[in-house]
């Protein structure tokens, strides 16, 4: 680790877990391109914001990379079509959360070369910031670090407000995933490609990759390769969950607070993650769309563990078949341990905003989903583990007696991100951060009918 002395302190914030890694199944295996699906089912919903609209019909020829639905509003994003194919329907498919939302189902020609031949070269020094905004917006990059949030969304910054500082995520503080890392490594180019466009577009004074310190070979590939001229810090941080979180990053690296109700933007700083950045530097200067991303394919129960290209709409059980899995009673997550969402249908896609795929057998007390529930012991762990410095246990009390209210004028309800601290540390196996996504949507309900 000689080489490694001179990275100077860890920044970071405070609370917060340290969950066991489990990243060195994949942190050392290069991205690979998994083959192309039979066929592909984009939701249509697949971003925070207006679902995109169909701009094909069923029957119609497409080739890869092109447009097949349209941004639906300003917080929207269109979709691209991921393989050279034909649209076999426009209608409902199985997603995620076990319901069914609009897609666009697309079948592949099997003899299709599956060049993308869709795009033109864009000179992004001519462009201005307003131009700059709608070109991200085309390409329907979205935060690639699971929050799946338009990003062009992020540049646009309001008049009244200015973002003088740009973080960049090289955090990765799930378990687990470890496409981030593989992105700084393998693709540093786009990545700072990436930056030097949002950081026109933003006119912003600096710009900071934070990097936790179990990934110190992506912090010295990023020192090493950053090219002359643009003036960027990067930085190490503890790696420690959830330093990635916006408000944990700006806290730890610029040391600015983002007060309670308010956003990083109000205190003039804008959160990318590398995956995000590395795509626009990628498609933005080609005029193309995003088709596919990097997805580290894990867990205990994966027999070829590693970090795979996979077009997006590629279905779970295809992806699964590619890996090598043989447990008929596996359980699936997409994201990570703390903050993914269990899937319960292989039929279900990979979207924009999977950074993970993770199986365990059922049961497996790492994914603690289903353990037997105890009354709080008022051991103050979970005051001890929250980032945002809440009262978990009080506030877990008063969703039992659904004071939904009182925990969001009272406890400061909305400051939680659902992080799954408080869960994670609970001795009583209390599903905390689940009482607290209730209690947040039947407040945002209530608001939403009152006004
Ligand atoms: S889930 Fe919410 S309450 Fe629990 S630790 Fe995270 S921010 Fe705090
Ligand atoms: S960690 Fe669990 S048992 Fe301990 S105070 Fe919090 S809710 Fe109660």
């Amino acid at each position: 680790m000689k080489r490694f002395l001179g990275f100077g302190s860890r920044k970071t914030f405070s609370h917060g877990v340290h969950p066991p890694e489990a990243k060195e199944l994949t942190q050392a295996k290069a991205i690979r391109r998994l083959p192309f699906a039979p066929e592909f089912i984009i939701p249509l919903s697949q971003h925070t914001g207006a679902p995109a609209r169909p701009i094909v019909r069923e029957g119609q020829e497409v080739v890869r990379g092109e447009p097949i639905a349209e941004a639906g509003g300003f917080v929207s994003v269109p979709m691209h079509a991921p393989v050279s194919g034909v649209i076999l329907k426009i209608g409902l498919a199985r997603d995620v959360r076990g319901g069914m939302s609009p897609a666009i189902i697309v079948r592949q020609y099997p003899g299709a070369s599956q060049e993308i031949l869709y795009g033109t070269h864009v000179d992004v020094d001519t462009l201005a910031p307003a131009e700059i905004v709608k070109a991200v917006q085309n390409t329907g990059v979205v935060g690639l670090g699971g929050a799946a949030f338009p990003t062009h969304v992020k540049l646009a910054v309001p008049d009244n407000k200015r973002v003088d500082t740009i973080i960049v995520n090289g955090c990765e503080c799930e378990p687990y995933l470890t496409t981030d890392h593989r992105i700084m490594l393998e693709r540093a180019g786009d990545l700072f490609e990436g930056i030097r466009i949002v950081k026109r577009a933003m006119s912003a004074e600096r710009v900071i990759i934070g990097v936790e310190h179990n990934k110190l070979d992506a912090v010295e590939h990023l020192r090493a390769t950053k090219p002359a001229g643009l003036d960027v810090a990067i930085e190490v941080v503890e790696a420690k969950y959830p330093q990635g979180a916006e408000k944990m990053l700006s806290k730890a690296l610029v040391n600015r607070e983002v007060p309670s109700g308010k956003l990083p933007v109000d205190v003039g700083v804008a959160v990318f993650n590398v995956a995000t950045l590395s795509q626009i530097g990628e498609l933005l200067p080609r005029k193309q769309g995003l088709i596919e991303r990097v997805v580290t394919v894990s867990g205990p129960s994966v027999s070829r563990p590693g970090n795979y290209l996979v077009a997006l709409g590629t279905p779970l059980r295809f992806v699964l078949e590619q890996v090598g899995f043989d447990d008929p009673d596996a359980q699936f997550l997409f994201g990570g341990p703390m903050m993914g969402v269990s899937v319960g249908s292989v039929d279900v896609p990979v979207t924009k905003g999977v950074t993970g795929i993770l199986v365990f057998p059922r049961g497996d007390s790492r994914l603690a989903r289903d353990k037997k529930e105890f009354g709080c012991i008022k051991c103050g762990s979970c005051i001890q583990a929250c980032p945002m410095h809440l009262n978990p246990s009080t506030l877990g009390l008063l969703a039992k007696k659904q004071e939904y209210d009182m925990m969001a004028e009272q406890y400061h309800l909305m400051d939680c991100f659902e992080c799954g601290c408080c869960s994670y540390v609970c001795p009583s196996n209390i599903p905390l951060v689940q009482h607290f996504r209730v209690a947040k949507s039947v407040v945002r309900d209530r608001k939403v009918s009152a006004s």
